[in-house]
């Protein structure tokens, strides 16, 4: 059973201002409060990243905090105790690695603790897909590509990738944030079921005593794709290592119209 957890919420600032925003809020507060109504040892940290998504912002670091009534006051306001001198538009790929290299805890035979990112997006993270003229230029290294590197290394360090979809754009890319999600253990829920999703996985936890990857695999996959256009197994169809951005570009013209 998981005694202990850090968790790192990489969030896409824009969504701080837009109508989805207090879902989540709502979203966020639904993972921890659970966890310290029964005392966990729990760490958050945030990671606030400019998706491209609306107008450019500072973006902003924090370190780990033991403390909810902090880490709340980040996610409402200001930029108070944002760490790091170059935390101007920073974008998905930067603000995951600086989660990757977060100072994690580690678990030992005696103490079960867990390591997760939770990604919230509001947009594709490559801007080259919403570029006509640019998006079939397969030849470069772009934003998918370095997801892939990035999650490889996610599981390397025993560390599971959440992503959270906020509003339709970013179902455009669902399948490779699911599949990168996926490599790691984790899933890619879409913002309108992870409320609920999420009050599975913690009941699954605090009662049952499951590890976080313990109470993923119970849930159903209708409960991640209902209201969506999200579908779960065509990432277990398919090799899920597979989903590029050449992929996505293909299939993107026909998904458009
Ligand atoms: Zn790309």
């Amino acid at each position: 059973m998981t005694e202990s957890m850090d968790i790192a919420f990489v969030m896409a600032d824009t969504s701080l201002r837009d109508p989805f925003f207090p879902n989540v809020k709502h979203m966020v507060s639904s993972i921890i409060n659970p966890l310290l109504q029964q005392n966990y040892d729990i760490r958050f940290r945030l990671i606030k990243f400019n998706s491209g998504n609306g107008i450019p912002t500072i973006s902003t670091v924090y370190p780990f905090t033991d403390s909810s009534e902090i880490f709340q006051q980040w996610l409402r306001t200001g930029d108070d105790g944002a760490i790091g001198a170059n935390t101007q538009n920073i974008t998905i790929c930067d603000a995951l690695r600086e989660a990757l290299n977060s100072e994690w805890r580690t678990g030992d035979s005696n103490r079960c603790h867990e390591n997760v990112v939770f990604l919230v997006t509001d947009n594709v993270p490559c801007p080259y897909l919403l570029n006509t003229t640019d998006n079939r230029n397969y030849n470069r290294l772009c934003a998918c590509d370095n997801l892939w590197t990035i999650s490889n290394a996610f599981v390397k360090k025993d560390i599971t990738l959440m992503i959270v979809g906020v509003g339709q754009i970013t179902s455009i890319c669902d399948s490779l944030y699911g599949s990168i999600a996926k490599n790691t253990g984790g899933e890619y829920i879409p913002l309108i079921n992870a409320i609920h999703v999420l009050h599975l996985v913690l009941q699954s936890i605090l009662i049952e005593g499951d590890t976080l990857l313990q109470a993923l695999r119970h849930i159903k996959q209708e409960e991640f794709e209902r209201n969506s256009s999200y579908c779960c197994s065509v990432i277990q169809s398919a090799d899920s290592s597979s989903m590029k951005h050449r992929h996505i570009a293909a299939w993107l013209p026909n998904h458009l119209q």
